[in-house]
């Protein structure tokens, strides 16, 4: 890998995508991840590659779901799998969640390997290898979940999701919390916790707040929740991204 300055103004964001780059050369990201990563980073440039003010109130609201939550589970795909592997774990572990390998284009191989990857940074049990219960109203392939995972989760962080599996979820009544850079997709949109955010900036976040949110009662943990405004987190990082004020 090329040595990046730091002083390079888009250091980050080339990092960023040499991680991508080594997840696919491992084998635990697909060639459209390269192409979904690009779409991000489109995003991200617009947004000022910051985690806005919404986008952080997105993040503490999902903690306190993630604390209140009976059931989380935390899906990983292959970009999530080459960017944040032990940062994902390291969320689990704060918020007791457990991890399910997810992918769109499902193969065993490339479930293997992430679920190898996520272990090597820490990850004691990975589920979304049984693959023995399926979401409801998509194709089998894309419906493959675990019965004690995804399936019978009441909470589920799904990050970078399509839009179909994105609704389906949505449709068996969890509670979607979803990170992805487009305020207008429409797995954003489903999300009754969309965060606009890039991945490798959100996930470290959601778990500072759950550290400081550790010891706060039910009733805090719920007065976050109810008073986290999805509509007005959709509507502030539009306008971030049209107004496209850089400086
Ligand atoms: P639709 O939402 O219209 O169904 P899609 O979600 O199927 O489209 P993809 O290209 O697979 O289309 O979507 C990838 C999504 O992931 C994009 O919305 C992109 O902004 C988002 N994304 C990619 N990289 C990151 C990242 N590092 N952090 C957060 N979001 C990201
Ligand atoms: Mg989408």
């Amino acid at each position: 890998m090329t040595e990046i300055p730091d002083d390079h103004p888009r250091a980050e964001s080339l990092r960023t995508r040499h991680r991508i780059e080594a997840g696919v050369e491992k084998g635990i990201t697909s060639k459209q991840g390269l192409i979904a990563q690009g779409r991000g980073e489109a995003y991200d440039y617009l947004l000022g590659e910051e985690t806005i003010p919404s986008a952080d109130r997105a993040e503490r609201a999902a903690a306190a779901r993630l604390l209140l939550a009976d059931h989380a589970v935390l899906s990983v795909n292959g970009n999530v799998a080459a960017l944040v592997p032990g940062e994902m774990v390291e969320l689990a572990d704060a918020v007791g969640a457990d991890l399910e390998v997810n992918l769109f284009n499902r193969t065993e191989e490339r479930m293997a390997a992430i679920a190898d990857h996520l272990r090597d940074h820490g990850a004691t049990d990975v589920k979304g290898l049984a693959a023995d219960a399926r979401i409801p109203g998509l194709d089998h392939e894309r419906a493959k979940v675990d019965e004690d995972g995804i399936y019978d989760a009441d909470v589920v962080l799904v990050p970078l999701e399509d839009g179909d599996r994105a609704e389906a979820l949505s449709a068996m009544g969890k509670t979607e919390i979803v990170v992805d850079l487009n305020p207008m997709s429409r797995s954003a949109r489903v999300a009754a916790v969309p965060i606009i955010d890039n991945i490798v900036r959100a996930v470290p976040n959601v778990t500072k707040h759950a550290r400081e949110l550790q010891d706060a009662s039910r009733e805090e943990l719920e007065a976050i929740v109810s008073e986290f405004d999805r509509e007005a987190a959709l509507e502030q990082a539009e306008r971030a991204i049209r107004q496209g004020d850089l400086d």
